[in-house]
């Protein structure tokens, strides 16, 4: 049974074994009426035999946050049909990567109340979060050459159907993540300047220099019908263009374009955020173009009705990449996020 040292973690798959596997990552978790249970998150591997040639190794990660749903159906369907003998390389995939709070649709995992994405490198003594993020961090990530992690935008905000990855020094390193991110194929692809706190799993697979991309697929806590589209034709795609599998990438978008409109979010300006508690009335949805000075929306304060709401305005022209609609709204939440065209550098 392959367990990192000084992971608790089991998992009895052959990481180097051709063909399809389907198996677990079996969590210790002791509760009142299981001193020993376990908490099993199924793992998927599928890889080609050394016949077909050496290839890079895949992961693809979803429901790292529970109540993104677009990225558990579209990785759980291509684990189902992905075919070993009409593949080069190796297919990693995690479904519902924080499976208690997948099952509860919860952004937060309710065994420890935890962001599985704040909780990287981990600790292979800490709470399940911490666990399993030092289970991913030092077990199988030294095996990836590229990551993507589906996301969508949870509860709380919906999103513009979008990759994203973050600016990287090096140019290299630059060139082959627009490239990866542009065979996904999806509507934009947003790239940032330095907002990660080092604690996602975006941050560890950067830290390992593996080419990573992440996606924002829909949100609102339902299922995008375009979200689950655009994920399961982007994995294929990004299969396609590592030469994993044979045809090209089909990236045509509906609107008529050819491909993704690349876009970033670099400054302060892109984000509106709350100025006091209250309920939340939102003016765009996601995807819409906006303008420097136009209302984004309004707090309202239903405790004092004869009190006018607070308006608030976007601080940059561009496309709305995340609608927030969370209803009641704090002092310091985003609001809104909107991305402009992608000028390099
Ligand atoms: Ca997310």
């Amino acid at each position: 049974m392959a367990k990192a040292a000084n992971s608790r973690i089991m998992c009895d798959l052959d990481w180097n074994k051709p063909g399809r596997q389907v198996s677990v990552l079996r969590v210790p978790q002791s509760r009142d009426d299981a001193g020993w249970g376990t908490v099993e998150i199924p793992i998927m591997v599928t890889a080609g035999s050394e016949a077909r040639g050496k290839g890079p190794t895949v992961l693809f990660t979803g429901g790292v946050h529970g109540d993104e749903y677009e990225g558990q159906i579209a990785i759980s369907r291509l684990a189902r049909s992905l075919d070993p003998r009409r593949l080069k390389g190796r297919v990693i995939m995690i479904p519902a990567v924080d499976l208690p709070a997948a099952l509860a649709g919860r952004r937060l995992c309710p065994l420890d109340n935890r962001d599985l994405n704040r909780c990287f490198p981990g600790d292979p003594r800490g709470t399940f979060c911490q666990m399993l993020a030092h289970y991913i961090d030092s077990v199988i990530l030294p095996m990836v050459d590229v990551s993507v992690d589906v996301h969508s935008a949870g509860h709380s905000a919906d999103s513009a159907l979008s990759t994203n990855m973050h600016h990287r020094a090096d140019a290299t390193t630059m060139k082959r993540t627009l490239a990866l991110a542009a065979a996904f194929g999806a509507p934009y692809n947003v790239v940032f300047w330095g907002v990660d706190e080092g604690a996602t799993l975006t941050s560890s697979v950067e830290r390992r220099q593996i080419l990573s991309i992440g996606t924002e697929l829909g949100g609102y806590g339902r299922v995008s019908v375009d979200g689950v589209r655009v994920a399961e034709r982007g994995l294929a795609n990004v299969l396609k263009h590592l030469g994993m599998i044979a045809g090209k990438p089909e990236t045509a978008q509906a609107d008529g374009a050819a491909g993704t409109r690349h876009m970033m979010v670099r400054d302060n300006v892109a984000y509106t955020f709350c100025p006091a508690e209250g309920l939340f009335e939102p003016r765009h949805t996601a995807g819409t173009s906006v303008k420097k000075g136009a209302t984004a929306g309004l707090v309202h304060f239903v405790e004092d009705p004869s009190r006018e709401p607070i308006e608030l305005k976007y601080r940059q022209s561009g496309v709305l990449w995340m609608a927030m609609g969370p209803g009641r709204c704090r002092k310091g939440d985003t609001l809104a996020v909107v991305m402009r065209d992608y000028e390099g550098g």
